[in-house]
């Protein structure tokens, strides 16, 4: 395939990943936005083994490998479950940022193969191209590893942090920039390696500071480093649409990253500087809480208050997830209905463990998208409602947001439950959410605790509503 024809086709990718990032960005489109996406992914793909011209050996390589790979790619698709989510991405995150350094290294050791020169004589644009986009993928590989892990829970969500941390991290950023620059001067393979040892570096101590309540930031935030990696790579490459898609993931994960400092209510500088959100579930609080009376009720309690009720708002979060609720949740609120109850969805921008999830299991449950409003347009509704029906969140409902200064989600918007008639709270413990925080409005009077699996208790409340 010519270069101009293969210019044209990836540029039509281009375009269908624009379309499907537009079609994402509503749940009304997003099947057609995956759709586009689909449609460019293949184009690209195709369009990039037609334009190596000559079918070599290397070539079956490629293709064989890329047939293992996705069958991996489509087996943990079909395997994981929603709420191991969060850490799938990271994980993948973390194969696009080595992906990047490989290829990076493929370059600098054999330029010859890519058109960029020969050993100790690669051209500059080249060599500043690939050792930013190595140095930028071995951060986004180290640090989406840290990110699994915590996600994962194999390593504490709490922050770790030593004093001078910040000025490490500066020096080290500072050293990148400097060896890359003696690179370009002496093309030197111990700086090259010395550049990806001292990112991988930084990217663990990037990310071992951001404590629990900031993952969901960090999680778009390495999105956004690994397009740009992507991106680097594209230009070492010469491959226009991974240059487009490298910058199109970047930017659109930075934007992502925007939206959720603000949902927070954290500037994004203090996020990336980390410390924050850590497990301060400390000793006296979880006293404190044991010897607080807790009102508790059952199913039939529910069906009752909410039978009585004229409005009532559902509160969905993690814990809808992990019980895999929402199918039970849309059947109450149809009986609901049927009894003339109003009934509306309340969505924090950081329920559940990525942005979007709740949308999304609502969406599957078939829940109409104009009874689901998000924080800042229901927000000011609790006041006039009856029950607000709280199912597995809790963070997102955490007055202490407001309140204590000390708390990592302090300064965090949330829903303000409490100002409802009755609140009930579906979960099975008293234990805290992600933040590790207790939340006193399981111990207020108008709360009552529906202690079981969210599934279970709704559908046993959806029985009580016959
Ligand atoms: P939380 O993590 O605060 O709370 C979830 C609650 O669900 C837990 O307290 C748990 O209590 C309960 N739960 C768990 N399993 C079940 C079950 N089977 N049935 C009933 N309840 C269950 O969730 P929220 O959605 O309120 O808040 C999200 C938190 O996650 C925030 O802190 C946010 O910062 C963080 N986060 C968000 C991300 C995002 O992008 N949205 C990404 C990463 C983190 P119990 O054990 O007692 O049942």
């Amino acid at each position: 395939m010519s270069a101009n024809l293969a210019a044209i086709f990836y540029l039509v990718s281009g375009i269908l990943f624009i379309l499907a990032l537009r079609g994402l960005s509503s749940p009304d489109t997003s099947r057609q936005g995956n759709y586009f996406g689909i449609t460019g992914m293949i184009i690209a793909i195709v369009v990039t083994f037609l334009s190596i011209g000559n079918f070599s050996t290397s070539l079956v390589y490629v293709l064989l490998f890329l047939v293992i790979g996705g069958a991996i790619g489509a087996f943990i698709a079909f395997k994981i479950p929603m709420t191991a989510m969060p850490e799938l991405v990271a994980g993948f995150h973390s194969l696009v940022g080595l992906a990047a350094v490989f290829v990076a290294i493929a370059a600098f050791l054999n330029p010859a193969a890519f058109n960029l020169g020969n050993i100790g004589d690669i051209k500059l644009a080249s060599l500043i191209e690939m050792s930013i986009g190595a140095a930028v993928g071995a951060i986004t590989f180290s640090g989406s590893i840290i990110a699994f892990l915590k996600l994962r829970g194999i390593m504490s969500g709490a922050p770790i942090t030593f004093s001078g941390q910040h000025i490490l991290n500066l020096i080290l950023g500072i050293g990148i920039f400097v060896l890359i620059f003696y690179l370009c001067k002496t093309q030197s393979t111990n700086i090259f390696w010395t550049v990806i040892l001292i990112s991988f570096l930084v990217g663990v101590l990037l990310i071992i500071p951001i404590g629990g309540a900031d993952m969901p930031v960090v999680i778009s935030m390495l999105n956004s480093y690994s397009g740009w990696a992507a991106a680097g790579i594209g230009f070492t490459l010469e491959n226009t649409a991974l240059i487009i898609t490298g910058a199109l993931v970047g930017s659109s994960g930075a934007i992502l990253s925007y939206i959720m400092c603000k949902a927070m209510n954290r500037s994004f500088v203090s996020v990336i500087l980390g410390g924050f959100g850590a497990d301060n579930s400390s000793k006296d609080k979880k006293e404190k809480k044991d010897q607080k009376p807790v009102k508790s009720g059952n199913a039939e309690d529910a069906a009752f208050l909410m039978k009585n009720a004229s409005s009532v708002i559902i509160v969905p979060g993690y814990g809808m997830a992990v019980a895999q609720a929402q199918h039970a949740l849309r059947e109450m609120v149809d009986k609901l209905k049927k009894n003339d109850i109003k009934v509306t969805y309340a969505i924090h921008p950081v329920a559940g463990r990525m942005p979007g999830h709740m949308n999304v299991l609502l969406a599957e449950a078939n829940v109409p998208y104009d009874e689901v409003f998000e924080l800042e347009d229901i927000n000011n509704d609790f006041a006039n409602s009856d029950v607000a029906f709280v199912i597995g969140a809790n963070d997102v409902t955490n007055p202490v947001a407001k309140t204590d200064p000390k708390s990592p989600i302090f300064g965090m918007p949330v829903l303000d439950v409490e100002k409802c008639k009755s609140v009930l709270f579906v979960k099975r413990s008293l234990s805290p959410g992600y933040a590790g925080i207790d939340n006193e409005l399981f111990y207020k009077d108008n709360t009552l605790m529906l202690f079981a699996d969210a599934k279970k208790m709704t559908e046993d409340i959806v029985k009580n509503l016959d």
